[in-house]
């Protein structure tokens, strides 16, 4: 299963990217956006890819967009906090979440969240993703 990702930040920069795999291509590639500091551009990076790197350019200089954070449970007192705060704790809760995805290949689940994500065009963590698509 796969989710088309767009992206959008307050500078207008705009772009669409994807998680995980079609069906058909499950276990072959698991996509998950990326920061592309060559194309300056959010970018859909095959994880199960030697070596891992961008799609359009081949560098290898791409940053993950998944969360360093921990899933924070909503009965808890810190899930109250301000989200970027709570983001420098090293929490977020499910409400930020936009996407998870489990990878059997690499054992992970990766996680993205609308919580301090960088924008490849003004640099501020301001750059928001959405789920617009499921593919199968
Ligand atoms: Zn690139
Ligand atoms: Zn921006």
């Amino acid at each position: 299963m796969g989710t088309g990702l767009t992206s959008k930040c307050a500078c207008g920069y705009e772009a669409e990217s994807s998680v995980g795999s079609s069906r058909r291509m499950h276990g072959k590639e698991f996509f998950f956006p990326h920061h592309c500091k060559t194309c300056s551009k959010v970018v859909s990076v095959d994880l199960l890819a030697k070596p891992v790197c961008c799609s359009h350019c081949g560098s290898q200089e791409v940053t993950s967009y998944a969360a360093a954070t921990k899933l924070l449970d909503s009965k808890e007192t810190l899930s109250h906090l301000d989200p970027k705060l709570l983001n420098r704790l090293g929490h977020h809760v499910a409400a930020q979440v936009v996407d998870s995805a489990f990878c059997y290949r690499l054992e992970k689940t990766f996680v993205l969240t609308n919580i301090a994500n960088d924008c490849p065009r003004c640099h501020e963590p301001t750059l928001k993703f959405a789920a617009s698509v499921f593919y199968d």
